[in-house]
């Protein structure tokens, strides 16, 4: 099986965007659907920018409803946030991107998950005792996971938020700041927090060759998570002139639609061996 995706190779091949959903649902469907198996994970690569080479992949959350339609996450996660539904919905993209991660490790293919979580996950020990267990039972290691947090989820609760990320990091999972630069946390409270990784949000990085403040920003938060140690990742990568900059300001890793679309694992195989350089 490839493991070289060619960053270039796949960049003139445009995905169709997925048609809009508007389909409307209540509390109950939602509910039914998670135990149902209805919210699955789909799988975003992260390449090495200056190789072109997949080094991990995010798991993202999809409902896909028993006709065929799919709804997005930004639909349904707060919903499944505001009325306790997260917890479930969390345990379940875990299970398959673990699923997904030990079928991939049997290949020979060994890449990094990316798992978002929602700030209620920091808000108890209950979260890491479950997805320990969880991990036990798959051939998946601790340090090829990489949860997801964002600034404000961190920072709405700062007290507990770093005893749970601090139990995780000492498990070996890796922690990711998403979305950085969106939030008002400053620094020196992140830097309490045993980060592993930092991802400047997209909001920086589209469009960031065309606009002069944007790549200052984008350039001085990579310069300044380079010297923190802390892996570098742009998301949101649209077009190639952003990605030779992120060539040149040293960015480690590169997600977006250059490169690919979120999708469904059993996928990942084949489009790697089409974008194999
Ligand atoms: P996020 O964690 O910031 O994820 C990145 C989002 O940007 C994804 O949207 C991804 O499909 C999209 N994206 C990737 N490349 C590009 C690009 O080049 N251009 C543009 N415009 N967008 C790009 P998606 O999958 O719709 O997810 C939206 C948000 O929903 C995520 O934002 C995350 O906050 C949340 N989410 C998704 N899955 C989960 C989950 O399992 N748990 C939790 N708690 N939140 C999730
Ligand atoms: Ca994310
Ligand atoms: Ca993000
Ligand atoms: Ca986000």
């Amino acid at each position: 099986l490839p493991q070289v995706a060619s960053a270039l190779s796949g960049l003139n091949r445009k995905q169709p965007a997925p048609a809009p959903d508007l389909a409307k649902f209540s509390l109950n469907d939602l509910r039914t659907a998670i135990q149902n198996g209805e919210i699955q994970a789909h799988y975003q690569p992260k390449l090495d920018v200056r190789t072109g080479v997949i080094k991990g992949v995010e798991a993202l959350a999809r409902w896909v409803r028993p006709d065929g339609s799919v709804i997005p996450p930004n639909r349904f996660i707060p919903v499944a946030e505001q009325y306790g539904m997260i917890h479930d919905l969390t345990l379940r993209i875990v299970e398959q991107a673990c699923a997904q991660a030990t079928q991939w490790n049997k290949r020979g293919l060994r890449l990094s998950m990316a798992i978002n979580l929602s700030p209620q996950q920091l808000d108890s020990d209950q979260f890491v005792d479950d997805i320990t267990k969880l991990i036990e039972r798959h051939a998946v290691r601790a340090d090829q996971i990489v949860w997801e947090i964002t600034e404000s989820s961190v920072v709405a609760n700062l007290g507990t938020a770093l005893g749970v990320l601090a139990r995780m990091r000492l498990k070996g999972f890796g922690l990711s700041i998403d979305d950085y630069g969106t939030g008002f946390s400053s620094m020196q409270q992140l830097a309490r927090i045993p980060f592993t990784e930092l991802k400047v949000d997209r909001s920086f990085v589209h469009g960031a060759a065309q606009r002069e403040h944007l790549r200052v920003i984008l350039q001085s938060a990579l310069e300044m998570a380079n010297r923190l140690n802390l892996v570098t990742v742009a998301e949101g990568v649209e077009h190639l002139e952003d990605w030779r900059l992120l060539q040149d300001f040293g960015c480690v890793l590169g997600q977006g639609y250059l490169i690919a679309r979120p999708m469904p694992g059993p996928d990942l195989p084949d489009w790697l061996r089409k974008n194999a350089q």
